[in-house]
């Protein structure tokens, strides 16, 4: 049952609580108590299934939030490619921090590259693991 869905049979349980109130008060004139006493009872009890739906409706929508989060990070792992030492995403030329992604899979983008020294030998700085990696390619050397 998709979110609309679950709002339409929310609306619908509030036209049955309506419907059943009228109905009450119809009873109610006619002098027959203990029916009117059975139609409160049945509208307590819609009441409670409309705040149960209400409360499917919110934990529906949260599982479609987290599904499009994990679909959007799903898209985002297989188009990253690792060009050792480090991952590169589609069109974007700083490299993800290895360490960071292979036991977090949080994509950390480096900093660098650094000189290291006149051989053009470079490192790049992770300022979330706090690791530096070495590298013979500077930012201009990706492939
Ligand atoms: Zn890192």
């Amino acid at each position: 049952m998709g979110p609309l869905e679950i709002s339409s049979a929310i609306t619908a349980g509030g036209h049955v609580i309506n419907m059943l109130r009228t109905t009450a008060e119809g009873v109610k004139a006619l002098g027959k108590i203990d029916l009117v006493n059975q139609l409160m009872d049945v509208q307590l009890e819609m009441m409670k299934l409309l705040q149960e739906h209400q409360q499917l409706f919110d934990a529906n929508r949260e599982l479609q939030r987290t599904i499009a989060e994990l679909a959007e990070k799903l898209k985002f792992q297989a188009a990253l490619k690792f060009e050792p030492p480090f991952y590169y995403a589609d069109g974007d030329k700083t490299p993800f921090c290895p360490q960071c992604w292979e036991a977090d899979r949080k994509p950390i983008h480096l900093h660098g590259p650094f000189v290291r020294s006149a051989k053009h030998n470079y490192w790049w700085e992770c300022h979330t693991c706090k690791r530096d990696f070495d590298s013979r390619k500077s930012l201009a050397g990706r492939s």
